[in-house]
């Protein structure tokens, strides 16, 4: 299986950014035995899927669960399917830490992508203190028990392993102990089949080949290291070696 190499921009590069982003991107995708994704910005994302020129998928970064309504601020499901998205992240750990969403709305969101004909890419992982309490197991399982009613006879989703206390610090799970989370995690899906689960964390050009090689890890999520495109083409790269 192609790894999966998926740049989540988090809120960085409008739409005069993400032409010039893909200007540079394009000339150094040399290799495309990766499956390439992009999470941009909303208000980025038809310049992202007019200006790439290369073989990649899009997504959004969040929706709601309702298909419409009165809620400020929010997209659905459909809207951004109707955008163009492909898939979709839900629960990122900056949507569950900052914005307090519960396990409980992360299984709705993923009820509507699946509804709405996107792929859902639900990301898990623990805090450093349930890590250092031991609970790693007890987290993961909770947080894919929660939605993985919602993903019965799916055809198509993934999961990310973000140990949050390796996002956006420069600290990174070893490919050892990405392994054996991703094996929780498989383990925990059970009946719902092989999906890819992709580690993030701190993936950069120097780590994301140990990464990609090791067992269970079919591809990365990049945060900070997806918004340059000489860094992450190397990443890219990194994949096409791995794969
Ligand atoms: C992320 O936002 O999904 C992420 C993994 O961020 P970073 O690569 O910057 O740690």
């Amino acid at each position: 299986m192609a790894k999966v190499v998926a740049g989540n921009w988090k809120m960085h590069h409008g739409p005069v950014a993400t032409e010039r982003f893909f200007s540079r991107f394009r000339p150094e995708v040399r290799d495309d035995s990766v499956r390439l994704v992009f999470f941009p910005p909303d208000l980025s994302l038809s310049t992202a899927i007019d200006s790439a020129r290369t073989r990649a998928d899009f997504g959004v970064q969040n929706i709601h669960w309702q298909a419409a309504g009165a809620l400020t601020g929010e997209i659905s499901a459909e809207m951004a399917k109707e955008a163009g998205a492909a898939l979709v992240l839900i629960g990122h750990s900056e949507r569950r830490h900052v914005f307090g969403e519960t396990d409980a709305e992360v299984d709705r969101k993923v009820g509507a992508a699946v509804r709405a004909g996107l792929v859902p890419v639900v990301c898990v992982g623990e805090q450093l203190e349930e890590r250092r309490a031991g609970r790693l197991d007890e987290v993961l399982r909770r947080q894919v028990g929660a939605f993985a009613g919602s993903l019965a006879g799916v055809a198509e989703f993934m999961v990310a392993y973000e140990p949050v206390w390796a996002i956006g610090t420069g600290e990174t799970a070893t490919p050892g102990d990405a392994s054996e989370a991703h094996g929780i995690v498989r383990d925990a899906l059970g009946a719902l089949g092989r999906a890819p689960v992709l580690y993030g964390g701190s993936v950069k050009p120097g780590n994301a080949a140990a990464l990609m090689s090791a067992r269970d890890v079919d591809g990365v999520l990049v945060g900070g290291a997806s918004l340059d495109p000489d860094v992450f083409a190397r990443i890219a790269e990194a994949g096409a070696g791995a794969g």
